[in-house]
Formats: C-alpha cells, sequence, structure tokens
C-alpha cells in the first residue's frame, strides 16, 4: 500500500508554510494556534527533509483504512442543512473516504479539530475575480481561502473571458488557490461580436454570438450571466437573452443575472429575469439581491414573493446576497443610466463637452446625488488620479473642496471613473432576505491584495461575517442554514453534484473554524484585513489554510460542467 501526502503538506509538516508573498501573510494573531497539534507518525518525521511528494510504507493492519489525512475530534456540520454531530473525517487522493469514528484510520497526517467546526469549503456564486485567478499575484486568492472559499464562480454581471475553453486552460496550467466555475458573460460576448455601442445585431452577429454560447458550454461553462446595468449587456433586448439562454439551456446550464434595475423598478427586472427562465426552459439565479436605494426599500420582499410563486410553479429560481447594507460598482453606473455611458469614458466625456448633452448629463447626476442622502451614501472606493478622495464620500469632499459635489463627480467621470461604496440598502430588508432557503450567500468581489484603494469589505469578510455575525450573534438564522447557504446550496444552485457537502465520496473541499474567533474584521474604512478564526481550508485535499495562515498552495482547478454535452445547433 503505497501513500501519499500532497508537496504543500509536507512543507506545513516541516515548518514551511509557503509565503509566496509578504502582503500575504494572516495576522500573527490569527496564526497563533495552540490547541491544534500536529500528530505525525515517527516514521513520517525522518522523512520531512524530502521537498515534495512524499511516498510511506509503514506497516498497517489490514483492517485499518489508509488515509493521507485525519480531521480528528471536530463538530461536523455537513452543509445539508441538518444539525452538528461529532465525526473524524479522512481524505485520501483529493476524496474525502470517511466520515464517522476514525478510530480504524490509518493516517499518515492526523489534525486534532477538537473544538473546531467542520464543514464543506465555501462556494462563493458570485465573484469577479477573472483577471485575478489567472495573474501570479492574485491567483492564490487568500482573501478568499482565508475566508473558507474553496471554489469561486466567475464570468459574473456579464463580464469576463468570452473562450471558456482557454481560460480553464490557463488555470489548468497554473493552478489557484481555489477551484474555478465560469458563466458566459453576455456582456463580454456581445461587446466581442458588436462593439460597445447600443446598437441591434444583424442575424449573421447573432448566429455569431449562439455559436460562441454553444463553444463555452461544450468547453465547460455553468452558465450564463448578464449585466444589465453595464454597458453593453444593457443594450440587449429580452428577445436576444432569450435566444443565448436557449443555448444554456439545451446543456442544462443556469442563468444568472444582474437584473436592469434594482431601484424602483425591481419587480420588472425580476419578472423579466423570470420570462427569460421561462421562454428558454432553464433555471433563473438573481445576482446580489435587494431593493437599492430608499425609494425601493421592502419591494425586495415583494420580488421575493413573485419568486416563490414562480417556484411553486415547478420554476427553479433562486439567489444570492452578501451581507451588507453597501454595494460597490463604478461611480458612472451608480449616477448614470446605461443610455449616458454608451460608448464608455471615451463618448462620456465627448458628450461633457458639448454644451448641448453636458446640461442633461448633470442634472442627471445631480438628481442621483440627492437620492444617495445628498452624497453622503457615495464612497470613492479607487480613484487614482486623486488617492486623497479615497475612502471620502461625495458630499464630504464637495465640502472640503469647496464646490458642488455634482462638479466633483463630473470630474471624477473625465479622469476615467471611480469605483465606489454605495450605502443604499435597508438592514431589515438585508435580514429578511438573509432568512430565506433559496438565498445563497455570495461576495460579489475579486482576490486582491492589500493596497491603498478602500475596496468594499465583502472581499475579505463575507463567509465569516454572515457566519459569526448574522447568524451566531444576531441569530438571523441558524449556523446550520448559514453553511447550508454556502456549500449545498450554492452546488445545487449549479447543478454541481460531486461538492458543497461532508460525504464520502465528494472532493475534499473542507473548511474548519474555530466559532470563537471567527470575525470578518474587514470594515469599510480598513477593508484590507484578512477574516480570523478560520483554521483550515483544504481544496482538493490539499492545504491552502493550515492554523490560520495561507500556505500560498494552488491545487484550485477550473471546474468543467458536465451537463448534456449533445449539440444544441
Ligand atoms: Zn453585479
Amino acid at each position: 500500500m503505497k501513500h501519499s501526502l500532497p508537496a504543500v503538506a509536507v512543507s506545513i509538516l516541516a515548518g514551511q508554510v509557503h509565503q509566496t508573498y509578504a502582503e500575504e501573510s494572516v495576522s500573527s494573531k490569527n496564526a497563533e494556534s495552540t490547541s491544534e497539534a500536529i500528530q505525525m507518525k515517527p516514521q513520517f518525521c525522518v522523512l520531512l527533509i524530502f521537498p515534495v511528494c512524499l511516498i510511506v510504507t509503514p506497516s498497517r493492519t489490514s483492517r485499518a483504512q489508509e488515509a493521507d489525512i485525519l480531521l480528528r475530534g471536530g463538530t461536523v456540520i455537513d452543509g445539508s442543512g441538518k444539525a452538528a454531530s461529532a465525526a473524524d473525517i479522512a481524505i485520501r487522493d483529493r476524496i474525502i473516504v470517511h466520515v464517522g469514528n476514525g478510530k480504524d484510520v490509518d493516517a499518515a497526517w492526523t489534525i486534532d479539530c477538537e473544538g473546531l467546526v467542520i464543514c464543506p469549503g465555501f462556494i462563493d456564486l458570485h465573484n469577479h475575480s477573472d483577471r485575478q485567478i489567472v495573474q501570479p499575484k492574485t491567483r492564490a486568492a487568500v482573501n478568499y481561502v482565508t475566508q473558507g472559499c474553496t471554489t469561486i464562480v466567475t464570468g459574473n454581471c456579464g463580464s469576463g473571458p468570452v473562450d471558456t475553453g482557454a481560460y480553464y486552460e490557463k488555470i489548468d496550467l497554473h493552478g489557484a488557490g481555489l477551484n474555478i466555475a465560469h458563466l458566459i458573460p453576455q456582456g463580454s460576448l456581445r461587446e466581442r461580436v458588436l462593439g460597445s455601442g447600443n446598437v441591434e445585431p444583424t442575424e449573421k452577429q447573432l448566429e455569431e454570438m449562439l455559436e460562441l454560447s454553444e463553444t463555452a458550454m461544450q468547453d465547460g461553462a455553468w452558465g450564463m450571466s448578464t449585466g444589465l446595468i453595464y454597458v453593453p449587456s444593457s443594450y440587449a433586448p429580452t428577445a436576444e437573452l432569450i435566444a443565448i439562454a436557449r443555448i444554456v439551456s439545451a446543456h442544462n446550464g443556469i442563468y444568472a443575472s444582474h437584473i436592469r434595475g434594482e431601484g424602483t423598478v425591481l419587480l420588472k427586472s425580476v419578472d423579466e429575469a423570470l420570462t427569460i427562465g421561462r421562454e428558454a426552459q432553464l433555471p433563473v439565479h438573481i445576482s446580489h439581491f435587494k431593493s437599492s436605494g430608499r425609494d425601493a426599500w421592502g419591494l425586495v420582499r415583494e420580488a421575493a414573493r413573485m419568486i416563490d410563486t414562480a417556484r411553486k410553479s415547478g420554476h427553479a429560481v433562486t439567489a444570492d446576497q452578501y451581507p451588507y447594507i453597501a454595494s460597490s460598482t463604478s461611480l458612472g453606473a451608480t449616477l448614470l443610466p446605461s443610455s449616458a455611458r454608451a460608448g464608455g469614458t471615451k463618448e462620456l466625456i465627448e458628450r461633457l463637452d458639448n454644451p448641448d448633452t453636458r446640461s442633461r448629463i448633470r442634472t442627471m447626476i445631480s438628481a442621483a446625488i440627492v437620492k444617495r442622502d445628498n452624497g453622503r451614501a457615495v464612497r470613492i472606493a479607487r480613484y487614482n488620479p486623486n488617492k486623497k478622495w479615497v475612502g471620502r464620500s461625495l458630499a464630504d469632499i464637495a465640502t472640503s473642496e469647496d464646490r458642488p459635489a455634482v462638479e466633483i463627480a463630473e470630474e471624477i467621470m473625465r479622469g476615467g471613473g471611480a469605483s465606489v461604496v454605495n450605502f443604499s440598502m435597508s438592514e431589515d430588508d438585508v435580514r429578511h432576505i438573509m432568512a430565506i432557503d433559496w438565498v445563497a450567500t455570495a461576495s460579489d468581489g475579486r482576490a486582491y491584495l492589500p493596497g491603498s484603494d478602500r475596496p468594499h469589505p465583502r472581499n475579505y469578510g463575507t463567509f465569516p461575517r454572515k457566519l459569526a455575525y448574522y447568524s451566531v450573534q444576531e441569530k438571523v438564522l441558524t449556523l446550520e442554514a448559514a453553511v447550508r447557504s454556502m456549500t449545498s446550496l450554492p452546488a445545487s444552485i449549479l447543478r454541481m453534484t460531486d461538492r458543497g457537502l461532508i460525504q464520502e465520496g465528494l472532493a475534499a473541499d473542507i473548511t474548519v473554524f474555530h466559532m470563537d474567533d471567527l470575525k470578518d474584521t474587514a470594515t469599510f474604512d480598513n477593508p484590507h484585513q484578512y477574516a480570523t478564526g478560520i483554521r483550515h481550508v483544504f481544496v482538493n485535499g490539499t492545504p491552502v489554510v493550515h492554523n490560520g495562515k495561507a500556505t500560498g498552495a494552488l491545487p484550485g482547478k477550473p471546474l468543467r460542467f458536465d451537463g448534456r454535452r449533445t449539440s444544441s445547433r
């Protein structure tokens, strides 16, 4: 019987946790660990000097079940929503091979999990790491693995690589800190074929979009996404979206949507998504489900009732949510309708330079600022031309510069635009939606390295925040339900069958945390803070976090959807 450990595990046992980038080291407080002693077999210690994969042939009894790693003595929340129970978990060759009493497991490496919660690794349905996950500095996705994430879904809000096969191959080549599942981004698809203008496709152009979608689904995309407030995703009429969705449907994929409006037009926008799902006969998933803006507060509950009705009639409809009352996108998308943003920054500047169109645009910006608490609700997250403004609200900048807020906004748009954090939601709405059993947890963030910008703290804290703050402290939902919302629920939404539960035979994507230490430490003022309390994270059986420290390992792989692979054309 041969028996192996991943190279990274060997390094960990030898005390050499990978730290690929200095910025990525987790705070020492987080990393301190006294309770989880690593118990190594004596014959193992002598072999630790070998830097790479290790083969051991110890003497074993015939009864013993062989394993690479045994997580012993933890409390298991299996992801199904079922109550927690005590169990040991054994991992072998990237798979969970045993759940139960581990006394007959003969493991190369035993990790004491007494006092710790063991659950499936978290699946982030809504992530924007499309670029970061293929770049050397960010592919370890440290701000996500330290939240307990083991899979992220990219291609969201209609934006990302269109050529799914080539994207997956890049990840195959270098690996990643976690697994990647990709959606066909309809906005980028449209841009590739039609450019970014407000134009209708010819028959030939529509055909080209459908062909590209067909190829992406055959290459393993899990569905399609739209970003219907963004240019040029927003220029697609419903019929065009249905045509693409039919291709996706033929491969059993899903339709995920950042809908046309999350303010007072919320119900109409949800209705459009439901129509696309009905017409193309595929599941509909509403991304970052919310009522945005005070005048729309409460509407999201009505939208939830609409979705309940659709679900009762047999239509698979779900949503996701991040556990914060602020959203984050570009300043342009926050203050201007997509018609004013057609053609991107260059054309927007032309319109601002043209006296005929300038006053109309400034009127729109002014009205949007008034609606956002006179600019107090909108904070600059990133704006390279003037870093002094980062972290401050439009109202605050206007006061200190002694200029109207509309002028500040115009200057930023002329300067290439900024990303902003927008305090737009009602806490009551957030809690109401969070308690619904078809609403998954998702971050809407991306892989980051600590920097001078002030991104939304969701990039660092989404999953621990929902568990520690909203579930345990505020009791909005049980801990088991909260874990389900980030494990088996997103897996079932995607129709992913090999992850999302602690179950024998499934992939060994596992997160181990200490409930008392679990905390999202990232705040709006100080967002570049890794969450605490996540002790161990395994991706395909390899530790990406050990004793609270990111290992820098890259065991993540592209997950290729294996729907019905017959051509739909
Ligand atoms: Zn979005």
